[in-house]
């Protein structure tokens, strides 16, 4: 069974000590002491640390070369090595270049004291498969554990060193692959069912882009991992994996919510590895929400009537694409206790969750106008449908209304994008209710004026608590735990 080895980055030994005991403490198999952190590093601390928590630690002293903290020159380098290796700790790690003259005796001096000698190397830029095939066949046979990063700019370099791994499959070596960066994730996540020696984890702050946290590492440790995530280009913005973690988390699931950025002309070939990758479920975001529609195997009665899909779920090679978006917000009018049916509704924006929206109020009997900054984009909207919906060009919006139901199916107002209402503050003040499909921040600009005008409102986060419940259901076939959702979003909105 792969170790889990939670990353300890301390400036001083006592504090590396602490830290280090608080994560075995919190599950970890091992934790590795990034010495080139600890200043004053010399025998005593060193010393100090093997005694303390050297027999579940990996001891590293990485280079600078190696992306490394040590300014330690290489004489001081080769004294602080052989000072390591005269300590009883578990693992040392021996830098495959910068430790090339002095590997063998370095290694011999550990094995005396029963330390297991990871021999390893960095790549400073993506490689080709058969350049990291042959790293790792260099480090094995100078250490008992050949350990190979490689930088993964795109999704399908992760793939290739998946690939990789299973293709060695039978040789006898231990061994340690990582492809480092966000986009290498999923080879951290299968590192159990690869067959890797030690999984490095996260503990407090990431050591590295793309680490697992202990807390996802250890519920994954020693079961058949179930991959999940978000699609899209980008994906760091979303909150997603914030809610699907603090669900996974609550039930013990054996399953990790990954982000897999994927520029739209990679989209057929994800798809196509999805499966190789054990990926059992995913999201889907701007802007793949059409394309996933035309590729799955099958769609939903939601999915299908809108042409977008925002859930998968992969089981025994076929594909199903959902919409949960429609469910997100039809539960989420329950919640609100917002009731629509011959009531007048007003629609800001025309893309996917305007019709999401449209198709909702529509079928709960509700009269809707529609507006947005591009006419063309809001006819085309509004024809999709058999109902009559009125388009309203922006200029005579004030004119217009009152209406029941204001409803913001635009990113304006979203945190990161310049401050603006999506409509005029005459127009806020004619709704009597103020449905923003944003919700970060969680009071956003609209919500701030519909406040300041005494008319009730509400964010984009009740329905995307209920779009995310649908999908985990969808993925797992058990009942969602809404409250540790709810608890998890809002904590990462504050
Ligand atoms: P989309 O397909 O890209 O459509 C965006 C729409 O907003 C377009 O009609 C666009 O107008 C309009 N727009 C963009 N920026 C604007 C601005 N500054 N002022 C006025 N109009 C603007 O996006 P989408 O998928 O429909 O999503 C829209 C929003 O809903 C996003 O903020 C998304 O995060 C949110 N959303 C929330 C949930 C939830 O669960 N809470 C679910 C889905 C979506 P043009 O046609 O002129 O480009």
């Amino acid at each position: 069974m792969t170790k889990v080895a939670a990353v300890i980055r301390a400036d001083n030994a006592a504090e590396a000590e602490r830290q280090s005991r608080m994560a075995l403490e919190n599950g970890a198999d091992l934790v590795e002491l990034r010495l080139d952190y600890v200043r004053d590093l010399g025998s005593s601390t060193i010393r100090k640390l093997a005694n303390g928590v050297g027999a579940r630690a990996i001891a590293t002293f990485r280079s600078p070369a190696q992306g490394g903290a040590s300014v330690a020159h290489p004489p001081q380098r080769t004294t602080i090595l052989q000072e390591i290796c005269h300590s009883r700790f578990a693992y040392v790690d021996l830098e495959l270049e910068t430790d090339r003259e002095d590997l063998g005796r370095l290694g011999r001096l550990a094995s005396g004291h029963r330390t297991t000698v990871i021999v390893s190397h960095h790549f400073a830029q993506a490689a080709e498969a058969q350049r990291v095939s042959e790293a790792l066949d260099t480090c094995a046979a100078q250490g008992e554990v050949a350990k190979v990063a490689v930088p993964v700019t795109e999704f399908e370099d992760a793939i290739q060193l998946v690939d990789l791994v299973r293709s060695r499959n039978g040789r006898p070596h231990r061994f340690v692959l990582i492809g480092m960066g966000a986009g290498g994730i999923v080879t951290r996540a299968l590192a159990d069912s690869l067959g890797q020696e030690i999984q490095y984890v996260s503990w407090g702050i990431s050591a590295a882009p793309g680490q697992l946290s202990l807390r996802t590492a250890t519920r994954l440790r020693g079961r058949e991992p179930m991959i999940l995530g978000l699609i899209g280009h980008p994906v760091e913005h979303s909150i997603s994996a914030t809610l699907h973690e603090a669900a996974l988390a609550a039930l013990g699931v054996p399953a990790a919510y990954l982000p897999f950025d994927i520029p739209p002309g990679a989209l057929d070939r994800f798809l196509l590895a999805a499966e190789r990758l054990r990926i059992q479920g995913f999201n889907v975001t701007s802007p793949h929400k059409e394309a996933v529609a035309r590729f799955v195997d099958e769609l939903d009665g939601d999915a299908e009537r809108l042409g977008a899909v925002n859930t998968v779920v992969l089981r025994d090679g076929w594909t199903t694409g959902h919409n949960t978006d429609v469910y997100g917000f039809r539960v989420s009018l329950r919640s609100l206790g917002l009731r629509v049916g011959d009531r007048k509704a007003l629609i800001v924006g025309a893309g996917g969750a305007a019709k999401a929206v449209i198709d909702v109020l529509l079928r709960e009997g509700a009269h809707v106008q529609l507006t947005n900054r591009t006419a063309a984009r809001a006819d085309a909207l509004a024809k999709s449908f058999d109902d009559r919906i009125e388009v309203l060009p922006p200029g005579v919006l004030t004119r217009k209304g009152p209406w029941d139901l204001l409803v913001n199916a635009t990113p304006a107002g979203t945190k990161g994008l310049p401050d603006g209402l999506p409509v005029p503050e005459a127009v806020i003040g004619k709704a009597g209710f103020i449905y923003d499909l944003v919700y970060n921040p969680p009071v956003t600009p609209l919500l701030r004026t519909a406040k300041r005008l005494n008319r009730p409102g509400a964010s984009g986060l009740e329905m995307l608590l209920h779009q995310g419940a649908k999908a985990f259901e969808l993925w797992t076939g058990q009942a969602a735990p809404f409250d540790a959702m709810q608890r998890a979003a809002k904590e990462a909105l504050r």
